[in-house]
């Protein structure tokens, strides 16, 4: 089943029962508290806070999702990509919990020709948090799942909530098995690789306090209405439906692939690393050309970083894959032939993306081709003298002269199984700051300050994209 199919059947679903339908809203989300819409239910937050009042009591959607912190899993593991889509079915104050589920088994379950996805009942694997008898009854009461393929979890993966004091509760999860070549059995709670997880149903029930009870935090009671949120990862189910090994090889990421193979001679499946480059290609590159669809462009901070960096590693990869050329029209052409189907604003839009993308590449092929060689010395240098750590000075003069952001040094030095001093780096950087800030007190140049601002963007760190502030 192609993807297009498995939304149209989603939200048709829904539709028939009861729900309004909503279209996805943009990545850039409209709150301060984030950068990127990271969940399906994001639009409707203000509703679940109780700030708003929703015009409909069920809604549904398929929500274009970015989630920077799973980069690193990118092609590695088999279901976690930067850009996905989330089916969701929402409940504001209507149906609760047998409702939420009951509508869960009866779309993954239902047949093909009935509408529905046509999963067998017997891969799916149930878990719910520790504590939620009630969830755990309707599973094996209501719909029959027998007890063993029940799981109780505990609050980590299976307790949402959100800010204090808000809304919180348990969630109940759905897991498809995918069989003995994906490892040990004993279900979800043992092996997240054979038991994939699908769907996520959150119940929120409670309303969280501000201290600290013996579950982590006060629960203060019941909350007035009880909502639904749920979300179903639609690349997850693709590749369930699709046969397929993991995400990148379902149909509308499979094709960017097959260009990157095309760009660069490697195929798919001939070697484990070069497999992982191929699907980090297909992936990054689709996230990019989403974001710039929705208005991001690339730059030092925030939003830009995040499009910046993932464009950048797309464009690495494609490198280590042996492409010595610009590679990014033909992969920004693939995907928005892909993902037009979906999002037919994209093919209205291509001049524009295919602009802001390929601008960015010819800026990081200088930056690359000036840094790479000093980049190749140090690492030389550092192992014939036996050491495994890039010196600061040496990620400092990289960032500071060749426009080497921290953290595309510290991937490239593990590539070549070393690691660097942030620390080391960090300092050099705040030495630097600091004298810049001495000499801008002594010039009085009128100049926004910005060194406070930059030492908040330098102390959270690489990770959390907040960015270097220093590009060639
Ligand atoms: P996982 O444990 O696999 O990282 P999660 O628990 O973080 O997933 P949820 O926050 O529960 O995910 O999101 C709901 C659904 O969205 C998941 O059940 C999954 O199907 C899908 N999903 C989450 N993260 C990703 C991702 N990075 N790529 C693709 N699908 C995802
Ligand atoms: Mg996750
Ligand atoms: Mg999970
Ligand atoms: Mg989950």
């Amino acid at each position: 089943m192609e993807s297009a199919e498995i939304r149209r059947r989603w939200l048709r679903f829904f539709e028939e029962r009861g729900h309004t339908v909503v279209p996805s809203a943009s990545l850039i989300a409209d709150d301060p508290t984030l950068l990127l819409v990271p969940a399906g239910m994001v639009p409707f937050k203000p509703y679940f806070l109780g700030e708003v009042k929703p015009p409909f009591d069920r809604a549904t959607s398929v929500q274009k999702c970015v989630r920077t912190p799973d980069i690193d899993e990118v092609g590695k593991t088999t279901r976690h990509g930067t850009f996905f889509q989330m089916c969701g079915n929402f409940s504001f104050g209507d149906y609760f919990k047998e409702g939420a589920i009951t509508y869960a088994w009866e779309l993954l379950t239902s047949s093909q020709a009935d509408g529905g996805y046509g999963l067998e009942p017997e891969k799916l694997w149930i878990t719910v948090y520790e504590k939620d008898d009630e969830a755990e009854r309707i599973w094996r009461d209501v719909v029959g799942v027998p007890a063993e393929r029940i799981q109780r979890l505990g609050m980590g993966p299976n307790f949402w909530s959100m800010g204090v004091p808000g809304p919180c509760g348990p969630c109940s999860e759905i897991n498809y098995d995918r069989g003995p070549e994906f490892g040990e059995e004993g279900g979800p709670a043992v092996n997240d690789e054979r038991y994939v997880e699908i769907w996520n149903l959150v119940f929120m029930q409670y309303e969280r306090g501000p201290g600290h009870g013996k579950d982590g935090f006060d629960i203060l009671g019941d909350l007035p209405a009880q909502n639904i949120d749920t979300g179903l990862g639609l690349e997850r189910l693709a590749m369930i439906l699709q046969g397929v090994q993991n995400m990148y090889e379902t149909d509308t990421l499979r094709v960017v692939i097959d260009i990157a193979t095309a760009l660069t001679g490697v195929h798919y499946g001939h070697a484990h690393d070069s497999d992982v480059s191929l699907r980090v290609v297909a992936d990054h590159m689709r996230t990019a050309v989403m974001l710039i669809g929705d208005g991001v462009t690339p730059g030092n901070e925030g939003r830009g970083y995040v499009l910046r960096r993932i464009m950048r590693r797309a464009i690495r990869n494609m490198r280590m894959l042996g492409a010595d050329r610009p590679v990014v029209a033909e992969l920004v052409d693939v995907v928005i032939g892909t993902m037009g189907e979906q999002y037919p604003e994209l093919l209205n839009d291509r001049k524009r993306i295919e602009s802001v993308a390929l601008a960015e590449e010819s800026r990081f092929l200088k930056t690359l081709s000036a840094g790479t060689n000093i980049l190749d010395t140090a690492v030389t240098e550092t192992k014939s003298k036996g050491g495994q750590v890039l010196s600061g000075d040496q990620a400092f003069l990289l960032h500071d002269t060749w426009g080497f952001p921290i953290d595309l040094t510290l991937e490239m030095a593990s590539e070549q199984g070393l690691s660097v001093d942030e620390d080391g780096f960090r300092r050099l950087m705040k030495e630097q700051r600091d004298r810049a800030k001495a000499d801008a007190q002594k010039k009085k140049t009128g100049h926004a300050d910005l060194s406070a601002y930059r030492e908040v963007a330098d102390r959270s760190g690489a990770t959390e994209f907040t960015g270097y502030l220093h590009d060639h």
